[in-house]
């Protein structure tokens, strides 16, 4: 940090102004008197940054009723539902999922397409959610200013342009997927690509079952199994932006093979289709069908009971691993490899229990996500936020000259 008399005033009114916005957007509505302590700014700079942000359209502020306390009530800042917004989407193997989301991580709106990823082509995807944002679009108060997009794809995403370079499970490889869908976005917005697992780490870490955690593993299994892991409070990234493809660590190299190339990858032992075939299933692989199997064995039908204990056992010995490497503090196990968890846990526990090391293995808790279903969705929405987050007031103009989309 510069020494405070190089420090211009307006650098640090700009500083000040991200570091509220930021508050507001991670937490949600806050009092004065709550962003006062949280800040460790006096109650005059919190009322001049205030207004800077209700004059840009991004908060607004209401009395609340008075409770049983006395005194007069502190105003309460909350993120404007009809201020500026981004679309997220999220590619999967079997559907699309694109949303309109709001300061504070509000999801708006939300559609889910199937698709079949062996017949669509990046150019046919990103004509999907075109047409989808436009229908968000469309339904979106008038004067809301878009920000952004920000994509979700399962695979391994360059750090410096967002080039996907490998998606194994989609069959892509170094596509600029980025061009491609902005290509076919009418709105001269940013598009940005993240790894699924890393965004969902992200989102978790920001507003979900990892808050306040500094050291996590988000693990992210469907038919793919990605992997995001929190560093000491930053997302492990690589050299590249690569890192985290846990899904791709080998348990035996005389496994099954794997759509990476590789074979006996951990992805062949814990992914949905891992699943569905222990439990027999030879056709029809799906999100339906993975439900069904899942929905059999919490029934008690034998084979799905079989199929679920043995992910349960795999995954069990993939945690252990992770947790002698990273020694986090929680593990999430997110997708449909959640339903395996709740199903499986003490297989999945007593594994752990029986390969991690004891004193790291003390550590960890493991956790459902906090998001439910959209982590790696919401974690795409941050990625069209950074740029209003870092500087509110360069990223969209006084309500008065911002355009209609
Ligand atoms: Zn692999």
């Amino acid at each position: 940090m510069p020494r405070s008399s190089a420090v211009r005033p307006e650098e640090i009114r700009r500083h000040n102004l991200s570091l509220l916005l930021n508050e507001i957007h991670t937490r949600g509505e806050l009092s004065r008197t709550d962003l006062t302590a949280r800040l460790g700014l006096n109650r005059s700079t919190i009322g001049a940054l205030v207004s800077d942000l209700v004059e840009l359209g991004l908060v607004s502020e209401y009395i609340p009723a008075r409770g049983d306390r006395a005194g007069r009530p502190s105003h309460v800042v909350a993120p404007r539902p009809d201020g500026p917004w981004v679309l997220a989407a999220e590619v999967q193997v079997e559907r699309i999922l694109v949303a309109s989301v709001g300061l504070g991580g509000r999801v708006h709106a939300r559609v889910e397409t199937p698709v079949d990823v062996n017949a669509a082509t990046p150019a046919m995807l990103a004509s999907q959610i075109a047409r989808e944002a436009t229908r968000l679009a469309d339904a979106m108060p008038p004067g809301a200013t878009l920000l952004g997009t920000g994509v979700s794809v399962p695979g391994t995403v360059r750090r410096r342009d967002g080039l996907v370079e490998h998606a194994p499970n989609l069959g892509w490889r170094e596509v600029a997927f980025a061009d491609i869908l902005s290509a076919q976005l009418d709105y001269g917005v940013d598009v940005l690509v993240g790894n699924d697992a890393n965004l969902g780490a992200l989102a978790e870490h920001q507003r979900g079952a990892a808050r306040g955690l500094d050291n996590v593993i988000f693990l992210n299994g469907s038919v793919g199994v990605g992997g995001g892991v929190i560093a000491d409070g930053a997302g492990l990234q690589g050299t590249d932006g690569f890192a985290g493809e846990i899904g791709h660590m080998m348990l035996n190299p005389d496994g099954p093979s794997c759509h990476c190339g590789s074979s006996g990858c951990i992805e062949t032992y814990i992914g949905e289709h891992a699943l569905l075939r222990a439990a027999g299933v030879t056709e029809g692989f799906g999100p339906a069908t993975t439900a069904a199997v899942l929905a059999a064995a919490e029934a008690g039908e034998p084979l799905a009971l079989n199929a679920v204990n043995q992910v349960s056992l795999w995954l069990g010995r993939t945690l252990a691993n992770l947790v002698n490497v990273f020694n986090p503090e929680a593990v999430i196990v997110g997708g449909s490899l959640a339903g395996v968890v709740r199903l499986g846990r003490a297989v999945v526990e007593a594994e752990l229990g029986r390969r991690a090391m004891a004193a790291a293995r003390a550590a960890v808790r493991l956790l459902p996500p906090g998001l439910g279903s959209e982590s790696s969705l919401l974690g795409a929405a941050e990625l069209a936020f950074q740029s209003l987050l870092a500087a509110p007031d360069a990223a969209v103009s006084a309500p008065t000259s911002r355009l209609a989309n």
